[in-house]
């Protein structure tokens, strides 16, 4: 997908689980249930995307890492992750090696979106992307550091500690333009430091949500993950954002959604996405 100066790509480092319930928030089973089918466990399964966005002129840009090489069995087997990560295989069959990442975006840190910033090295936990800074916003920084009971089951030291000790943080304030046209926002909602990325470039715009719209199915309002720390911030975001991207025609994927670009279309007063070719 070309914006702009950018190309932009978009593939899964692999499916995980989530309870449905949890996912869904207060909607009843039986209505999410037929977009989402649940295993035995109650679980739905989802992709973990991840964007490379390139500009020709050697910035190289990965956002989210997915759930990464560091999980023990029993959290493989608690979150269903069958396979190994892709991530680093999708980018080298797109001609990207570690050493040339320049920059690493997580939209937000819990595991299922930067268990890849990291790997262990010997007894070390070490920066995955060597060259790169990693740009995170300075209150999902805070929160993850200071987890407490209701969100620390979605952190994971190993997955960002590193990156300070190492030097490799950027932490974002609010809103940046970190390069040109690519825009970091945070959105308060699914965390207080979450942040989407949108890239505006002439005329087109391409928009990642993060998980405050982790996927097609929570275009509806009230669809809200129950995970959602500030769900009433959710609903405002939703408000604001959802017209925006149907009048303007933005490009919008989603991180938890199979990985795949499309258009948010008002068909009857509902939302709906539907996928646009890759090229
Ligand atoms: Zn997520």
């Amino acid at each position: 997908m070309r914006v702009g100066r950018y190309d932009v790509e978009i593939f899964s480092d692999g499916i995980f689980r989530l309870d449905g319930g949890a996912m869904f928030g207060i909607v009843p089973k039986v209505l999410w249930e037929k977009a989402k089918p649940a295993d035995g466990l109650n679980r739905v399964a989802m992709d973990m995307s991840c964007l490379l966005i390139r500009d020709g002129q050697g910035h190289v840009v990965v956002v989210e890492t997915g759930a990464g090489p560091k999980l023990n069995d029993k959290q493989k087997r608690t979150f269903g992750i069958d396979d190994p990560p892709a991530l680093l295989d999708e980018l080298a069959k797109r001609g990207v090696r570690t050493s040339d990442v320049t920059l690493v975006v997580n939209t937000h840190l819990h595991f299922d979106h930067a268990g890849g910033n990291t790997h262990r090295d010997g007894e070390r936990v070490v920066a995955s992307f060597p060259r790169a800074a990693y740009a995170i916003q300075r209150l999902e920084w805070h929160d993850a550091v200071h987890a407490n009971e209701r969100t620390r089951g979605s952190y994971l030291a190993d997955d960002y500690e590193p990156l300070e000790a190492a030097g490799k943080l950027e932490l974002i304030d609010d809103r940046s333009e970190i390069l040109p046209g690519l825009h970091l926002e945070r959105v308060q909602g699914h965390t207080r430091g979450t942040q989407t990325v949108r890239i505006s470039e002439g005329g087109a715009t391409l928009y990642f949500s993060s998980d405050f719209m982790p996927d097609r199915h929570h275009l509806p309002l009230p669809w809200i993950p129950a995970f959602d720390l500030f769900p009433l911030d959710t609903l405002e975001a939703k408000r604001t954002i959802l017209p925006r991207a149907a009048e303007e025609r933005w490009v919008v994927a989603f991180t938890h959604d199979v990985p795949r670009f499309g258009r948010i279309e008002q068909v009857e007063g509902r939302y709906r996405f539907s996928e646009i070719a890759d090229r």
